[in-house]
Protein backbone atom coordinates (compact mmCIF):
# COMPACT_ATOMS: atom_id res chain seq x y z
CA UNK A 1 0.00 0.00 0.00
CA UNK A 2 1.40 3.39 -1.14
CA UNK A 3 1.91 5.73 1.64
CA UNK A 4 0.10 9.44 1.63
CA UNK A 5 3.10 10.80 0.89
CA UNK A 6 3.54 8.65 -2.33
CA UNK A 7 -0.03 9.42 -3.11
CA UNK A 8 -0.07 13.04 -2.95
CA UNK A 9 3.16 13.84 -4.89
CA UNK A 10 4.89 12.20 -7.92
CA UNK A 11 8.40 12.73 -8.29
CA UNK A 12 9.62 15.11 -11.19
CA UNK A 13 13.21 13.45 -11.23
CA UNK A 14 15.24 10.76 -9.41
CA UNK A 15 17.59 12.86 -8.52
CA UNK A 16 18.41 14.13 -4.64
CA UNK A 17 17.18 16.99 -2.98
CA UNK A 18 18.72 20.30 -3.75
CA UNK A 19 21.09 20.79 -1.63
CA UNK A 20 21.09 24.28 0.33
CA UNK A 21 22.54 27.20 -1.45
CA UNK A 22 22.43 30.07 1.39
CA UNK A 23 22.86 27.87 4.62
CA UNK A 24 23.68 29.61 7.73
CA UNK A 25 25.25 27.99 10.76
CA UNK A 26 25.78 29.87 13.91
CA UNK A 27 27.72 28.00 16.84
CA UNK A 28 27.26 28.51 20.20
CA UNK A 29 23.54 29.23 20.87
CA UNK A 30 24.00 31.70 23.66
CA UNK A 31 22.41 35.26 24.09
CA UNK A 32 24.53 36.87 20.98
CA UNK A 33 24.12 33.22 19.21
CA UNK A 34 20.30 33.50 19.16
CA UNK A 35 20.05 37.17 18.71
CA UNK A 36 22.60 36.27 15.30
CA UNK A 37 20.25 33.69 14.35
CA UNK A 38 16.90 35.77 14.50
CA UNK A 39 18.07 38.78 13.10
CA UNK A 40 19.53 36.63 9.84
CA UNK A 41 15.85 34.65 10.02
CA UNK A 42 14.24 37.88 10.17
CA UNK A 43 16.35 39.14 7.34
CA UNK A 44 15.25 36.50 5.07
CA UNK A 45 19.24 35.67 4.34
CA UNK A 46 19.11 31.72 4.50
CA UNK A 47 17.49 28.54 3.19
CA UNK A 48 18.75 26.79 5.99
CA UNK A 49 19.18 27.54 9.47
CA UNK A 50 22.07 25.08 11.46
CA UNK A 51 22.85 26.02 15.37
CA UNK A 52 25.86 24.07 17.06
CA UNK A 53 26.34 24.27 20.89
CA UNK A 54 27.75 22.08 23.42
CA UNK A 55 24.55 22.20 25.94
CA UNK A 56 22.51 20.17 24.01
CA UNK A 57 18.63 20.69 26.18
CA UNK A 58 19.73 24.45 25.32
CA UNK A 59 20.25 24.02 21.91
CA UNK A 60 17.45 21.26 21.00
CA UNK A 61 15.03 23.81 23.09
CA UNK A 62 16.35 27.05 20.74
CA UNK A 63 16.14 25.00 17.68
CA UNK A 64 12.59 23.58 18.20
CA UNK A 65 11.71 27.10 19.13
CA UNK A 66 12.49 28.71 15.99
CA UNK A 67 11.15 25.80 14.46
CA UNK A 68 7.59 26.58 15.96
CA UNK A 69 7.72 29.71 14.11
CA UNK A 70 8.99 28.75 10.79
CA UNK A 71 5.65 29.56 9.76
CA UNK A 72 6.35 33.07 9.79
CA UNK A 73 10.18 32.84 8.56
CA UNK A 74 11.28 32.20 4.69
CA UNK A 75 13.67 29.34 5.91
CA UNK A 76 12.03 26.37 6.11
CA UNK A 77 14.74 24.33 7.22
CA UNK A 78 16.16 24.94 10.77
CA UNK A 79 18.33 22.38 12.15
CA UNK A 80 20.64 21.61 15.55
CA UNK A 81 23.08 19.11 16.61
CA UNK A 82 26.35 19.07 18.47
CA UNK A 83 27.78 16.83 15.86
CA UNK A 84 28.98 18.99 13.37
CA UNK A 85 27.92 16.94 10.00
CA UNK A 86 24.50 18.96 10.84
CA UNK A 87 26.28 22.41 9.12
CA UNK A 88 27.57 20.39 6.34
CA UNK A 89 27.39 23.19 2.93
CA UNK A 90 27.35 26.14 5.20
CA UNK A 91 28.04 29.79 3.34
CA UNK A 92 28.16 31.41 6.09
CA UNK A 93 28.94 30.14 9.33
CA UNK A 94 28.89 32.79 12.73
CA UNK A 95 31.22 32.00 15.57
CA UNK A 96 29.68 32.85 18.70
CA UNK A 97 30.61 30.19 20.98
CA UNK A 98 33.17 31.02 24.30
CA UNK A 99 33.30 31.13 28.18
CA UNK A 100 33.17 34.43 30.16
CA UNK A 101 35.88 35.76 32.29
CA UNK A 102 35.95 34.03 35.73
CA UNK A 103 37.02 36.34 38.50
CA UNK A 104 40.25 36.90 38.74
CA UNK A 105 41.36 35.54 35.56
CA UNK A 106 43.62 37.57 33.65
CA UNK A 107 43.11 38.53 30.15
CA UNK A 108 45.45 35.81 28.28
CA UNK A 109 44.05 33.23 30.30
CA UNK A 110 40.77 33.76 28.96
CA UNK A 111 41.85 33.61 25.47
CA UNK A 112 43.57 30.79 25.91
CA UNK A 113 40.64 28.54 27.06
CA UNK A 114 38.73 30.18 24.14
CA UNK A 115 41.31 29.22 21.72
CA UNK A 116 41.21 25.35 23.01
CA UNK A 117 37.22 25.93 22.86
CA UNK A 118 38.16 27.41 18.62
CA UNK A 119 40.53 23.93 18.32
CA UNK A 120 37.53 21.84 18.61
CA UNK A 121 35.45 23.32 16.35
CA UNK A 122 36.84 25.36 13.79
CA UNK A 123 38.30 22.25 12.10
CA UNK A 124 34.92 20.59 11.95
CA UNK A 125 33.40 23.84 10.38
CA UNK A 126 36.45 23.53 7.37
CA UNK A 127 35.84 19.84 7.16
CA UNK A 128 32.09 19.97 6.62
CA UNK A 129 31.80 23.22 4.80
CA UNK A 130 35.63 23.80 2.96
CA UNK A 131 34.07 26.83 0.87
CA UNK A 132 32.25 29.00 3.62
CA UNK A 133 33.42 32.60 5.11
CA UNK A 134 33.65 32.37 8.51
CA UNK A 135 32.64 35.56 10.84
CA UNK A 136 34.09 35.56 14.58
CA UNK A 137 32.08 37.17 16.85
CA UNK A 138 33.33 35.50 20.15
CA UNK A 139 35.95 38.06 21.90
CA UNK A 140 38.61 39.18 22.44
CA UNK A 141 37.40 39.07 18.83
CA UNK A 142 40.23 40.52 16.86
CA UNK A 143 42.53 37.72 18.53
CA UNK A 144 39.98 34.71 18.02
CA UNK A 145 39.43 35.84 14.51
CA UNK A 146 43.62 35.60 13.76
CA UNK A 147 43.11 31.87 16.01
CA UNK A 148 40.40 30.79 13.38
CA UNK A 149 42.64 32.02 10.31
CA UNK A 150 45.29 30.35 11.62
CA UNK A 151 43.34 26.93 12.39
CA UNK A 152 41.51 27.05 9.43
CA UNK A 153 43.76 26.92 6.99
CA UNK A 154 41.41 29.17 4.74
CA UNK A 155 42.77 31.78 2.57
CA UNK A 156 42.82 35.02 5.13
CA UNK A 157 39.82 36.58 3.05
CA UNK A 158 37.22 33.63 3.85
CA UNK A 159 38.10 34.58 7.34
CA UNK A 160 36.66 37.83 9.08
CA UNK A 161 35.79 39.36 12.32
CA UNK A 162 32.85 41.46 13.07
CA UNK A 163 35.51 43.56 14.62
CA UNK A 164 34.24 47.80 14.54
CA UNK A 165 30.89 46.95 12.96
CA UNK A 166 28.65 46.94 16.07
CA UNK A 167 31.31 49.90 17.92
CA UNK A 168 30.73 52.02 14.62
CA UNK A 169 27.03 51.27 14.17
CA UNK A 170 27.15 52.60 18.28
CA UNK A 171 29.10 55.75 16.70
CA UNK A 172 26.71 56.36 14.16
CA UNK A 173 23.66 55.93 15.99
CA UNK A 174 25.29 58.21 19.21
CA UNK A 175 26.54 61.16 16.56
CA UNK A 176 23.53 60.90 14.81
CA UNK A 177 21.58 61.03 17.86
CA UNK A 178 23.42 64.47 18.95
CA UNK A 179 22.16 65.80 15.35
CA UNK A 180 18.59 64.50 14.88
CA UNK A 181 19.12 62.39 12.35
CA UNK A 182 18.79 58.46 11.26
CA UNK A 183 21.90 56.83 12.05
CA UNK A 184 22.47 56.34 8.03
CA UNK A 185 22.67 60.15 8.17
CA UNK A 186 26.30 60.33 10.19
CA UNK A 187 29.00 58.82 8.20
CA UNK A 188 31.59 57.65 10.66
CA UNK A 189 34.23 55.11 10.44
CA UNK A 190 36.36 53.56 14.22
CA UNK A 191 38.78 51.64 12.97
CA UNK A 192 41.18 49.09 14.94
CA UNK A 193 40.42 46.68 18.21
CA UNK A 194 37.37 46.16 18.81
CA UNK A 195 36.58 47.73 22.03
CA UNK A 196 39.05 49.83 24.53
CA UNK A 197 41.85 50.89 21.69
CA UNK A 198 39.41 51.20 19.28
CA UNK A 199 40.55 54.69 16.79
CA UNK A 200 37.42 56.78 15.83
CA UNK A 201 38.34 58.41 12.40
CA UNK A 202 37.41 61.91 13.23
CA UNK A 203 39.13 63.03 10.01
CA UNK A 204 36.86 61.37 7.47
CA UNK A 205 33.31 62.07 9.50
CA UNK A 206 30.65 63.65 7.56
CA UNK A 207 26.75 64.46 7.11
CA UNK A 208 26.15 64.29 3.08
CA UNK A 209 29.62 64.78 2.33
CA UNK A 210 30.18 68.03 4.68
CA UNK A 211 33.19 67.16 6.95
CA UNK A 212 33.01 67.89 10.37
CA UNK A 213 35.86 68.99 11.00
CA UNK A 214 35.61 71.70 8.01
CA UNK A 215 33.01 72.81 10.75
CA UNK A 216 35.06 72.35 13.53
CA UNK A 217 38.76 71.73 13.44
CA UNK A 218 39.08 70.79 16.48
CA UNK A 219 36.28 67.94 16.39
CA UNK A 220 36.72 64.96 18.13
CA UNK A 221 40.19 66.40 19.81
CA UNK A 222 40.90 67.50 23.76
CA UNK A 223 39.84 71.19 22.95
CA UNK A 224 36.70 70.52 21.08
CA UNK A 225 34.24 73.07 22.28
CA UNK A 226 31.60 70.42 21.41
CA UNK A 227 33.09 67.26 23.27
CA UNK A 228 32.50 65.16 20.71
CA UNK A 229 35.10 62.53 21.79
CA UNK A 230 32.96 62.00 24.39
CA UNK A 231 30.82 60.32 21.63
CA UNK A 232 33.78 57.43 21.18
CA UNK A 233 34.07 57.50 25.45
CA UNK A 234 30.38 56.21 25.55
CA UNK A 235 30.73 53.82 22.32
CA UNK A 236 33.86 52.23 24.23
CA UNK A 237 31.51 52.09 27.32
CA UNK A 238 28.32 50.93 26.27
CA UNK A 239 28.86 47.57 26.24
CA UNK A 240 30.02 47.27 30.14
CA UNK A 241 27.23 50.10 30.59
CA UNK A 242 24.64 47.73 28.92
CA UNK A 243 26.33 44.22 30.49
CA UNK A 244 25.70 46.01 34.13
CA UNK A 245 22.38 46.75 33.23
CA UNK A 246 21.07 43.24 31.58
CA UNK A 247 24.01 41.10 31.96
CA UNK A 248 24.90 40.68 28.53
CA UNK A 249 24.78 42.93 25.09
CA UNK A 250 22.83 40.81 21.78
CA UNK A 251 20.25 42.80 19.69
CA UNK A 252 22.88 45.04 18.32
CA UNK A 253 25.28 42.59 17.68
CA UNK A 254 22.85 40.27 16.28
CA UNK A 255 21.47 42.72 14.27
CA UNK A 256 24.69 44.08 12.78
CA UNK A 257 26.22 40.14 12.00
CA UNK A 258 23.12 39.75 9.82
CA UNK A 259 23.84 42.68 8.07
CA UNK A 260 27.65 41.28 7.11
CA UNK A 261 25.61 38.12 6.36
CA UNK A 262 23.58 39.53 3.94
CA UNK A 263 26.31 41.37 2.03
CA UNK A 264 27.98 38.43 1.94
CA UNK A 265 25.28 36.05 1.17
CA UNK A 266 23.90 38.35 -1.41
CA UNK A 267 27.01 39.02 -2.70
CA UNK A 268 26.26 42.66 -2.64
CA UNK A 269 29.80 44.93 -2.36
CA UNK A 270 29.07 47.09 0.63
CA UNK A 271 31.66 48.15 2.64
CA UNK A 272 31.60 47.49 6.71
CA UNK A 273 34.43 47.71 9.07
CA UNK A 274 35.28 44.40 10.17
CA UNK A 275 37.97 42.82 11.45
CA UNK A 276 41.00 41.63 8.55
CA UNK A 277 44.14 40.87 8.16
CA UNK A 278 46.06 43.96 8.17
CA UNK A 279 50.02 43.15 8.29
CA UNK A 280 51.63 45.63 6.21
CA UNK A 281 49.22 48.81 6.06
CA UNK A 282 49.93 51.88 8.55
CA UNK A 283 53.26 50.30 9.26
CA UNK A 284 51.77 47.31 10.79
CA UNK A 285 54.49 44.85 10.53
CA UNK A 286 52.93 41.75 12.68
CA UNK A 287 50.56 38.99 11.47
CA UNK A 288 47.47 40.41 12.78
CA UNK A 289 43.68 41.40 12.71
CA UNK A 290 42.40 44.62 12.87
CA UNK A 291 39.03 46.42 11.81
CA UNK A 292 39.21 48.67 8.50
CA UNK A 293 36.34 49.15 5.82
CA UNK A 294 36.20 45.84 3.77
CA UNK A 295 34.43 45.36 0.17
CA UNK A 296 32.53 42.20 1.13
CA UNK A 297 30.99 40.16 -1.52
CA UNK A 298 30.28 36.37 -1.82
CA UNK A 299 33.67 35.25 -1.19
CA UNK A 300 34.03 36.89 1.97
CA UNK A 301 36.73 40.48 1.66
CA UNK A 302 37.20 41.21 -1.52
CA UNK A 303 39.44 44.38 -0.90
CA UNK A 304 40.29 46.98 1.71
CA UNK A 305 40.05 50.76 1.49
CA UNK A 306 42.81 52.56 2.05
CA UNK A 307 42.19 54.95 4.24
CA UNK A 308 43.93 57.85 5.06
CA UNK A 309 44.85 58.07 8.50
CA UNK A 310 46.39 61.12 10.55
CA UNK A 311 49.94 60.59 12.14
CA UNK A 312 48.23 60.49 15.39
CA UNK A 313 45.56 57.27 14.26
CA UNK A 314 48.05 55.38 12.10
CA UNK A 315 50.19 55.60 15.62
CA UNK A 316 46.64 54.27 17.66
CA UNK A 317 46.44 51.76 14.84
CA UNK A 318 49.93 50.46 15.06
CA UNK A 319 49.91 50.68 18.96
CA UNK A 320 46.79 47.96 18.60
CA UNK A 321 48.87 45.62 16.59
CA UNK A 322 51.63 45.63 18.89
CA UNK A 323 49.50 44.77 21.77
CA UNK A 324 47.79 42.09 20.04
CA UNK A 325 50.77 40.86 18.72
CA UNK A 326 52.27 40.09 22.27
CA UNK A 327 48.99 38.18 23.27
CA UNK A 328 49.84 36.32 19.89
CA UNK A 329 53.43 35.42 20.80
CA UNK A 330 51.98 33.81 23.73
CA UNK A 331 48.91 31.52 22.78
CA UNK A 332 49.92 27.85 22.49
CA UNK A 333 49.51 25.09 20.08
CA UNK A 334 48.24 27.18 17.13
P1 LIG B 1 26.88 32.91 26.34
O1 LIG B 1 27.65 32.40 27.51
O2 LIG B 1 25.44 33.30 26.51
O3 LIG B 1 26.93 31.84 25.15
C1 LIG B 1 28.10 31.17 24.78
C2 LIG B 1 27.66 29.84 24.22
O4 LIG B 1 28.82 29.15 23.73
C3 LIG B 1 27.01 28.92 25.26
O5 LIG B 1 25.72 28.49 24.81
C4 LIG B 1 27.98 27.76 25.37
O6 LIG B 1 27.36 26.52 25.68
C5 LIG B 1 28.60 27.78 24.00
N1 LIG B 1 29.85 27.03 23.94
C6 LIG B 1 30.85 26.97 24.85
N2 LIG B 1 31.79 26.09 24.44
C7 LIG B 1 31.39 25.60 23.25
C8 LIG B 1 31.94 24.67 22.32
N3 LIG B 1 33.11 24.06 22.56
N4 LIG B 1 31.25 24.41 21.20
C9 LIG B 1 30.06 24.99 20.95
N5 LIG B 1 29.49 25.88 21.79
C10 LIG B 1 30.15 26.18 22.92
O7 LIG B 1 27.71 34.14 25.78
P2 LIG B 1 27.15 35.29 24.82
O8 LIG B 1 26.63 36.41 25.64
O9 LIG B 1 26.30 34.67 23.78
O10 LIG B 1 28.52 35.80 24.14
C11 LIG B 1 29.20 34.98 23.22
C12 LIG B 1 30.50 35.63 22.80
O11 LIG B 1 30.21 36.80 22.02
C13 LIG B 1 31.35 36.12 23.98
O12 LIG B 1 32.71 35.83 23.70
C14 LIG B 1 31.12 37.61 23.97
O13 LIG B 1 32.17 38.33 24.58
C15 LIG B 1 31.03 37.86 22.48
N6 LIG B 1 30.44 39.14 22.05
C16 LIG B 1 31.06 39.76 21.02
C17 LIG B 1 30.58 40.98 20.57
C18 LIG B 1 31.30 41.66 19.43
O14 LIG B 1 31.01 42.82 19.09
N7 LIG B 1 32.25 41.00 18.81
C19 LIG B 1 29.46 41.55 21.16
C20 LIG B 1 28.83 40.88 22.20
C21 LIG B 1 29.35 39.67 22.66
Amino acid sequence: MSSTLQELFIPAHDGAPEPPRNKVTVVGVGQVGMACAVSILLKELADELALVDVMEDKLKGEMMDLQHGSLFLKTHKIVADKDYSVTADSRVVVLTAGVRQREGESRLDLVQRNVDIFKSIVPQIVTYSPHCVIIVVSNPVDVLTYVTWKLSGLPKHRVLGSGTNLDSARFRFLMADRLGVHPSGFHGWIMGEHGDTSVPVWSGANVAGVSLRVLNPDVGTDVDPENCKETHKMVVDSAYEVIKLKGYTNWAIGLSVADLTESIVRNLRRIHPVSTMVQGMYGITEEVYLSIPCVLDGGGVASVVHVSLSDDEAAQMRASGSALWDIHKELQDL
